[in-house]
């Protein structure tokens, strides 16, 4: 145990892997994430990492909060998450709260949270150690569904580095969507707590048809603008529910389809790429991280997919914004690939960018 407040990545840094970060101070030890995947069967390997006196979880996203099964090899912590993320955790898991955006104590030590625009209850989470931990979990500063807030100063901040030294607009990505959009139809597998309801919001406020939709995008748009409603950007509420109300169900190869998962490996849209993948139509664009071994990677590989990605994740531009904002000293990037290092140092100076090993506070 460290005498020095410090962080230790024990997964999702140098690659695209599942979130998991040990905090470690004098007479505690505190876990960031327990996430499993992207990729099938990926689970982060905590069998050296011993004891944890809590686990707060940023999203409920697979790779932030999926590998909850591990918990007994940790002590089985107390696991903190906002009230949204909770209610999509296994029911045998007692939750204990972290506000969507407020301050909490947990293990003594003040915990502030702010809601991070990836996700429905996602945060990031400031923890007052040192000169600030900031954890930003996965997060965007581009939805217009999901709000985000500011941030507050931080001496180290682990950052969302999903898309590398991608620098792309979200207006761009919505522009070369347009032909499939105006085609003859297309089938867009998407999640339906990320962007499967950002694309539905678009594809209304662009004036196309209602997308046809599944059930579990369906189930969302109907949780966003009620259970969920905090954590959306101001005014969508009543667009999100017309659209619940009005979309058809998913099943016509005519028109554009939302279906949940994005990759293809399950639910609707599983069913969906059994059916039409061995036609020449509809179109299938995927537009998320393709993880290897699945359906999307395996059809835009052969051709028979479009890869054309919709932004949920920080430009590299938003993350040079963020640590000038924070006053960052050091920068973990999280979640994205250590072949980027050099262009990551160039961009964070001064600060420096550790990509492995603990890191002081
Ligand atoms: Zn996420």
């Amino acid at each position: 145990m460290s005498a020095v407040p410090a962080v230790v990545p024990v997964s999702g840094c140098g690659s695209k892997g599942p979130a998991c970060f040990v905090v470690e101070a004098g007479n505690w030890r505190l876990m960031l994430d327990l996430g499993y995947g992207p990729q099938p069967g990926l689970w982060p390997d905590v069998s050296r990492v011993g004891r944890i006196d809590a686990l707060l979880l940023s999203h409920g996203h697979a790779d932030h909060a999926g590998g909850l099964k591990l918990l007994p090899e940790i002590g089985n912590p107390p696991v903190y998450a906002t009230d949204i993320v909770a209610r999509g955790l296994p029911s045998h898991i007692a939750v204990r709260p972290l506000p969507l955006s407020g301050s909490t104590d947990v293990l003594g030590l003040r915990v502030t949270t702010g809601r991070s625009g990836h996700a429905p209850g996602g945060v990031w989470i400031h923890l007052a150690l040192g000169d600030g931990l900031l954890y930003m979990g996965d997060n965007s500063i581009e939805s217009a569904l999901y709000a985000c807030d500011t941030p507050p100063a931080a001496g180290t901040v682990i950052i969302d580095a999903s898309y590398g030294d991608y620098d792309t607009p979200l207006a761009e990505c919505q522009k070369s969507l347009l032909p499939f959009f105006d085609g003859g139809g297309v089938l867009l597998p998407a999640p339906e707590n990320g962007r499967g309801p950002e694309i539905a919001l678009h594809l209304l406020r662009s004036g196309f048809p209602l997308p046809r939709i599944d059930d579990r995008i369906r189930a969302a748009l109907q949780r966003l603008p009620t259970a969920d409603a905090a954590c959306l950007c101001p005014g969508v509420a009543e667009e999100l529910a017309r659209i619940a109300e009005g979309a058809p169900k998913a099943g016509e190869p005519r028109g554009i389809t939302l279906a949940s998962r994005a990759d293809g490996t399950a639910g609707e849209a599983a069913d969906l790429l059994a059916q039409w993948a061995p036609r020449d139509t509809p179109a299938i664009v995927f537009t998320g991280y393709l993880p290897p071994g699945t359906p999307a990677a395996e059809l835009t590989r052969s051709g028979r997919a479009q890869y054309l990605r919709w932004n949920v994740h920080p430009r590299l531009s938003d993350n040079i914004t963020l640590v000038q904002s924070t006053g960052a000293r050091s920068v973990l990037p999280a979640f994205g690939d250590a072949k980027h290092r050099k262009t990551w140092q160039r961009a964070f100076a001064p600060a420096r960018v550790p990509t492995t090993g603990s890191v002081a506070l």
